[in-house]
């Protein structure tokens, strides 16, 4: 690498590592919460990650690294910070400044074809940029790349892993087996850092947020309702996930629930299913959908899981929820049988997935998918590319599928 390039990465990370540096943000945040009291969603987006950016750098709790089926009240009810890499993986890539770390990566030893989330999540962890964790929580599922990817992160920091294996079966024992590794990492926690346990709190803030997100789910069933512009409902990730057992992720879906209901926006002619993620780092698709009229319905990331958490038994709840959640991603006829209910649910035309380079998890069913939609008489199409990494930005190809298939649903 360049000397100069070298030198400026190095002091990047040497400025990113300073907690008393972030509270510099402290009086911008509290002017920008002085100058909208009602801030929008975009300017409470904003708000949030700026204040996320304090508490994860500035270290105001421990820094809790997790994997994206890890409950975020877990964290929440330990006191702890969530932080999401494959989830910041694609906040970085949209930003911009995903190319750095991705090289890095890549330039030491981490293959090409390794998944574009965890590639530069490797990347940014050696070069320093995202927030030192404290300890990491991984679950097994939804892919088999998450438990090296994990693994490597806690060999790169020096920190402990906090692994629950997710079988492939869904039932009571499965369930049960979860909730025993919940509890024991959950007693580790408590002797080794001395960890105080409070799931009450977070669990009446995720059944809240819960409720309305029922609510949202039950609006963007009416066909005068859509998220615009398409696909922009998957750039809200971090609510669904990260926050979930917080005020944070309550308050956000509160004002798009409200926003939908006052101000509907003209939707798209057409009605679409959306699997998998996107390309965070260009609207590009998004304007090429808007232009084709094909809107988005509902997201197969934005499904939440609707069961009960009892404070009395955490465990049970959390373990429930990881496997039923897991469960729908990796069975194949799980997950088939979810998506035709959604094609009627929400009243869609088709189904569109984005395939992500290098992710077996996904595409490893497709064909069984696509047979079964196609039999079913619901058009789907594979885009294929890179959610995070712009190497394999395609936008002519995209153009000419997603036009072919507009063509086919008429109209
Ligand atoms: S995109 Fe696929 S390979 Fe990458 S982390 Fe997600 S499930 Fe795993």
């Amino acid at each position: 690498m360049h000397k100069k390039s070298a030198f400026l990465l190095q002091s990047i990370s040497f400025l990113l590592e300073r907690p008393t540096l972030f509270a510099l943000l402290k009086p911008y945040l509290w002017w920008l919460q002085w100058k909208n009291p009602f801030p929008t969603l975009a300017q409470f987006s904003y708000r949030i990650t700026l204040e996320n950016v304090l508490t994860l750098y500035g270290r105001k709790k421990p820094v809790v690294w997790a994997s994206l089926f890890f409950p975020a009240e877990f964290i929440y009810a330990l006191d702890g910070a969530p932080f999401y890499p494959e989830i910041t993986a694609g906040l970085f890539s949209a930003l911009g400044v995903g190319a750095i770390p991705l090289f890095h990566a890549e330039s030491h030893f981490f293959s090409a074809d390794l998944c574009s989330y965890h590639r530069l999540s490797v990347g940014a962890s050696m070069l320093r940029f995202f927030p030192r964790p404290d300890f990491l929580c991984a679950t097994s599922g939804i892919c088999r790349e998450t438990v090296p990817f994990f693994q490597t992160l806690a060999e790169l920091f020096g920190v402990p892993l906090y692994l629950v294996d997710i079988p492939h079966e869904f039932s009571p024992k499965t369930v049960r087996y979860v909730a025993s590794q919940l509890r024991s990492i959950a007693q580790n926690l408590k002797r080794d850092r001395r960890v105080t346990w409070d799931f009450e709190r977070p669990f009446e803030l995720a059944q809240k947020t819960q409720t309305v997100l029922q609510e949202i789910e039950a609006l963007r069933r009416k066909k005068e309702v859509m998220i615009l512009p398409p696909t922009k409902n998957l750039d809200y990730l971090p609510y669904y996930y990260q926050f979930m057992g917080s005020e944070t992720s309550l308050s956000f879906f509160q004002k798009l629930r409200d926003e939908l209901r006052q101000n509907p926006k003209n939707p798209l002619p057409h009605r679409l299913l959306w699997l998998h993620l996107k390309p965070f780092y260009s609207n590009f698709l998004s304007a090429l959908l808007t232009e084709l009229g094909l809107g988005i319905a509902f997201e197969e990331f934005a499904a939440t899981y609707s069961g009960e958490l009892k404070p009395k038994e955490p465990f049970q709840g959390l373990a429930e929820k990881i496997t039923v959640m897991s469960h729908a991603l990796m069975d194949e006829k799980a997950r088939i049988a979810r998506i035709l209910q959604w094609v009627s649910e929400y009243q869609t035309e088709g189904v569109i997935q984005f395939n992500q380079w290098g992710c077996r998890q996904s595409q490893g069913m497709n064909a069984l998918l696509r047979k079964t939609l196609r039999g079913e008489g619901v058009p789907v199409l594979f885009l294929d590319g890179d959610h995070i990494d712009r190497r394999h930005h395609t936008e002519e190809q995209w153009r000419t599928r997603l036009q072919a298939f507009a063509e086919m649903l008429g109209g």
